[in-house]
């Protein structure tokens, strides 16, 4: 059920905890952690911590939790002093996403190409 934690889904461990991960900040319904893999100097994850496959699905279902995930990413490039950053939700295998569970990467520290490849 939409919401519910997913036995199969490594975000929803790192939520739980059974999954180390360095936690960056934390709310009611947010975690925010760095990416294992980063790709510029910041690159931070934020998530809900209620299980939604991707950005669309976390909107439809709970548009507010979705807020409280864009409102996060400000927080963390605050918190990382980020003039300038980026904001992405990979939604599709073909557009890279890797993991089904809703999550915004914050980037920023080095310059940001524009288009994205
Ligand atoms: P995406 O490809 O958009 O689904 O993003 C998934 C991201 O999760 C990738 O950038 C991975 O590097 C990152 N990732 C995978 N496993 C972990 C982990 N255990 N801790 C932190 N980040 C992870
Ligand atoms: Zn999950």
């Amino acid at each position: 059920m939409a919401g519910e934690p997913q036995d199969d889904c490594l975000f929803c461990k790192i939520v739980a905890g059974s999954i180390p991960a360095t936690i960056v900040r934390e709310t009611d319904t947010t975690v925010a952690f760095r990416d294992i893999n980063p790709q510029a100097p910041t690159h931070v994850l934020v998530i809900p911590k209620a299980h939604h496959r991707d950005a669309a699905a976390l909107a439809t279902a709970a548009p507010e939790l979705a807020a409280d995930v864009l409102r996060e990413t400000q927080a963390v490039a605050d918190d990382e002093k980020l003039e300038s950053y980026r904001i992405i939700f990979n939604t599709g295998s073909g557009a890279g996403q890797t993991v089904w569970h809703a999550h915004a990467h914050v980037l920023g520290g080095r310059g940001l190409e524009w288009p994205p490849g």
